[in-house]
């Protein structure tokens, strides 16, 4: 981990200004004056750390985090001594309050601290690290390495950054820090060291008592989110049945249809939500949840929240009641979960149940309680706003925007101090994983107003993390920083990340970050049907990826990549950063091309960085999820095909543009051609079927769903001689199809090897995904009375329509 070279001189100059920052910050306090702190020198110490007298297990990792990175940047070794090995003459590096450090610092030093504050400071020679709460001492150890020694770690794609620093010598200091946000989650991909090292205690904070359970205890929650069916299965080929291993049953609907929601036209429905007014599913559901509580202990909190699917709970007259009662749609879970805390409070004080606040037709709304009402003060509020349109923040005019950030006011109003969390989005769903979406600002913003509102926990839904999306690492770095102090100079920190991560190019990713993030704020109409997520990919969707924006942006990349061609690290950070400005020209091609023809001369060198990206290997050695495969490979094919475009048949005129989709599979299959260049087909191009067979069979099919019962398979077709016209293409209405995340429409039952994977492409969390799909398909050869002397089979496009939610 240790790093040399082109780090030194930058960390040397942020090293001065933070020993600059530190004596004028302790200027005022009272042990601002004596001597400095010589911490090494040559590689060799004289201090000691003094390990706490009752090691946790999180004190024991601060312990050793300490001594790795001081051996690491002075190249001395610190050793490790307990109070009692300590004589008056040593210089000492105190973790926590043993009675060696009570005496300098004096009586309960903690009283004076809020929960998860911490304190670096000296006392002539020595240094206090100690802080308040379960992680508060390695809070003070990872404050005194990024503040004192320049101890910084961007990324988890990289390594952390540590300068060689074999003499160090510190002014007197005494900072107190805290965070703004108690609770801080993310999601923990590759290294856990580096969330922990940077602050995040995922919920632990506020309920970790058992400091010796876990390398550095989590909050126990079995289940995070969207947890009702999880208790309640309906039946037990649903995804729901494999939760809890524990739980006995997993057919709830064969034997209680009255446990799940009532349809609007009366009947119980089994795919939507419980039915909360049901006395009976209540006395079920708290049964199954005093269960979990019994036979796995340690579960610090219960989720209890909505299936993930639209509409309102339920339409039984009981159900109606409780939205009246309430003055919402929340009523029916809202009046069980207030049943559900009390229940809970006195069977298992200290735990607590958290509950989404999500959808406007659900529960993002809160209950209207009586004037002063609050709900219950061991119920947590997880405030998921999915339905924003994910280019707008809490600033924008926009009403519906509006209406959410007075619903999480609304809700700060009756929810007890510290029980507010809320979802951040950072990243869109959809296609914008893949085009360039400039919302660094969106995200502090964000931050700052939902703290404003009363947030505390933070947990951010990050899309594009795991592929290593452009924006990802600067936005979590930025969430990082803004969970510990929502006023943080972003501007600073800005700099800072990108002079790191760029080097000489710096300065001019940051002016195509800062026009990226202008062209999303100049949206002041918001584009229909945006929320967190959206399939669209139209100039409304993206109105500021113009031919000019794109050509110009990437003229500023070719100077970039000259600029960092010497340093292959930052060489390959401006190429993740490109690689989505590289989708958005694959994706506006033939424009780009007319617009600048001796610019834009080959497609396939974009094609060829954006694959070269998503292969690389990152600093820190691991491999990224590849971003956007199938959709570089639809973007090859349009302009394979010469960018035409057939009108869609007659069947789908007078339906909405918006609610169509057209896709062309792919054709992945060992031998032969994948694809065929025919004029005759919708765009110029169609895939080839590997394999095919006759009768023609072809299908949609959920990998979710494991060994479907028959019948559930999701529809499929088989084509006779009757159904084929051969040497033309035709139309075939394959059906209705729920569209899950990992669903493909594939082709011939011989074979699969061509097969579009729709769920990439369309699935959308939390909406029904129901559409209508169609194929068009053309046939030749002797199989399918065709005159050409080989078999073929061609698809060249496939045709979605949405089907309205309900
Ligand atoms: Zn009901």
């Amino acid at each position: 981990m240790l790093m040399h070279g082109k780090y030194n001189s930058i960390l040397r100059s942020m090293f001065l200004a933070v020993v600059l920052a530190g004596l004028i910050s302790c200027r005022p306090c009272s042990f601002s004056g004596g001597p400095s702190l010589e911490l090494a020198r040559d590689g060799r110490t004289d201090y000691a750390v003094v390990k706490p007298e009752k090691l946790t297990k999180v004190d024991e990792y601060a312990v050793s985090t300490l001594t790795n990175y001081l051996f690491q940047i002075t190249g001395a070794v610190f050793p490790v001594v307990s109070s009692g090995e300590v004589s008056p003459t040593n210089k000492c590096i105190f973790i926590g309050l043993g009675a060696q450090a009570l005496k300098a610092l004096g009586n309960d030093p903690l009283a004076k601290l809020k929960d998860q504050e911490h304190v670096t400071r000296s006392i002539g020679q020595n240094i206090y690290l100690y802080g308040k709460g379960i992680h508060g001492n390695l809070h003070s150890v990872m404050e005194f390495l990024g503040s004192s020694l320049a101890w910084r770690w961007y990324s988890v794609y990289e390594k952390p950054v540590i300068s060689s620093m074999p003499s160090v010598t510190l002014s007197p200091f005494n900072r107190k820090k805290g965070f703004s946000y108690v609770s801080r989650e993310v999601a923990t991909q590759w290294n856990s060291d580096f969330y922990y090292q940077n602050g995040m205690n995922m919920g632990s904070e506020k309920w970790g008592k058992d400091t010796n359970s876990r390398f550095v205890p989590y909050l126990r929650n079995d289940k995070f989110v969207h947890s009702s069916f999880s208790y309640i299965p309906p039946s037990p080929d649903t995804v729901y049945s494999h939760t809890f291993k524990w739980l006995e049953r997993t057919n709830y609907f064969e034997t209680n249809p009255n446990f799940f929601s009532m349809s609007p036209a009366g009947k119980r429905i089994a795919n939507r939500q419980l039915c909360f007014g049901n006395p009976d599913l209540r006395k079920e559901l708290s049964k199954n949840i005093l269960k979990h509580l019994a036979v796995v202990p340690g579960n610090q909190i219960i989720t209890l929240d909505a299936a993930d699917t639209p509409d309102t709970f339920c339409y039984c007259p009981e159900c109606k009641a409780l939205e009246k009662k309430y003055g919402g749609s929340i009523g029916p879970i809202y009046d069980y979960l207030v049943e559900l805390c009390g229940l809970l409070k006195e069977k298992h004080p200290g735990v607590y149940v958290k509950t989404l606040a999500y959808r406007r037709d659900q529960s993002q709304k809160p209950p209207v309680l009586p004037a002063g009402g609050k709900i219950p003060d061991n119920l947590i509020i997880s405030f998921a706003p999915i339905e924003d349109c994910y280019f707008a923040d809490w600033t924008h005019p926009d009403p519906k925007i509006q209406e959410t950030y007075a619903d999480l006011k609304a809700w700060n109003a009756i929810t007890h101090a510290g029980n507010l969390w809320a979802w951040l989005y950072p990243n869109p769903w959809g296609t914008g994983i893949e085009m360039p979406v400039g919302n660094l600002k969106r995200n502090i913003n964000q931050m700052r107003l939902m703290h404003q509102a009363g947030v505390r926990g933070i947990f951010t839904d990050h899309c594009g993390y795991v592929q290593r999306s452009g924006l990802s690492e600067i936005q979590s770095y930025l969430i990082y920083k803004l969970m510990q102090d929502v006023n943080c100079d972003t501007d600073a920190i800005l700099v800072e990340f990108t002079d790191h991560r760029f080097g000489a190019a710096a300065p001019l990713a940051r002016k195509y970050l800062a026009e990226l993030e202008q062209g999303r704020e100049a949206m002041t109409n918001l584009p229909p049907g945006v929320r967190f997520s959206s399939p669209n990919l139209d100039d409304q969707t993206f109105p500021y990826l113009t031919a000019e924006n794109i050509y110009r942006w990437q003229t500023y990349y070719d100077s970039m990549e000259k600029e960092t061609a010497g340093t292959p690290d930052e060489l390959l950070n401006v190429r993740v950063l490109r690689r989505e400005l590289d989708f958005a020209t694959l994706w506006k091609w033939f424009e780009l091309k007319k617009a600048y023809p001796d610019y834009f001369k080959d497609h396939m060198s974009y094609a060829g960085r954006i694959t070269a990206v998503n292969n690389a290997t990152a600093q820190a050695g691991m491999k990224h999820r590849p971003m956007g495969e199938g959709t570089l490979q639809d973007f090859l094919a349009v302009i394979q095909g010469g960018g035409q475009s057939r009108a869609l048949p007659q069947e789908f005129a007078g339906i909405d543009q918006s609610l169509i989709k057209q896709y062309q599979p792919r054709n992945y299959g060992r031998s032969g051609r994948k694809t065929a260049v025919d004029p005759g087909a919708a765009f110029g191009y169609a895939a080839t079927i590997d394999n095919p067979d006759m009768p023609f069979q072809f299908g949609f099919y959920q990998w979710e769903a494991r060994n479907p019962p028959k019948g559930k398979q999701g529809p499929r077709l088989s084509l006779e001689r009757k159904d084929i016209v051969p040497g033309e293409y035709r139309l075939y209405r394959l059906g209705t199809i729920t569209v899950t995340p990992d669903s493909w429409i594939w082709f011939s039952a011989k074979s699969w090897g061509t097969h579009l994977e729709l769920g990439n492409r369309l699935y959308e969390p939390g909406a029904d995904n129901l559409w209508e799909a169609w194929v068009s398909l053309k046939f030749n050869g002797p199989s399918y009375g065709g005159t050409a002397t080989n078999d073929q089979v061609l698809c060249d496009r496939i045709i979605c329509v949405r089907k309205a939610d309900k």
